[in-house]
């Protein structure tokens, strides 16, 4: 399959559309984004799915880094691969990733200036959200981070 052209459904034959940077197909309409959306919904009633909050959106940003600028994306990569290797605790995460959020302009790059690359990925933010089965979703999201830190190291 290459870049841009949407893969044919099974049962349908109609195109499905996919993400033109994490590769993600869309998941009954939804956009990897409002999966990412959905997902985080989840939290409020997923306790053990809200303490990986991190990992969902670092997993998520780092599989969209075309919106970044490299400075950030260098400080949220270290960040992430700390917290999974040593387990840097929640509240320095959040003290960390305070610092390197204020400020959007110097962590988004313009948007004229973005530019996605479709990258094929083992798991994306659809196989967290699985079809809306909230079930297991955290144990989905360590999975998910752990295969962005191997790919991202390859
Ligand atoms: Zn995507």
């Amino acid at each position: 399959m290459s870049s841009g052209n949407p893969a044919p459904d099974q049962a349908t034959g109609e195109a499905v559309a996919s993400c033109p940077e994490c590769g993600a197909l869309h998941i009954d309409g939804l956009t990897c984004w409002e999966q990412l959306g959905a997902i985080l919904a989840w939290e409020w009633q997923d306790p053990a799915l809200q303490a990986q909050h991190f990992l969902t959106v670092a997993s998520y940003n780092l599989q969209h880094p075309a919106q970044f600028t490299d400075a950030a994306l260098a400080g949220l990569r270290a960040l992430f691969v700390e917290h999974l290797e040593q387990g840097t605790g929640i509240a320095e995460v959040r003290r960390r990733v305070g610092s390197l959020a204020e400020g959007s302009r110097r962590v988004l790059k313009p948007e004229r200036e973005r530019r996605p690359v479709l990258r094929r990925w083992r798991l994306t933010v659809a196989d967290v959200y699985q079809a809306g089965d909230s079930a297991g979703a955290a144990q989905r999201v360590r999975d998910w981070a752990e295969s962005v830190r191997e790919e991202l190291s390859e």
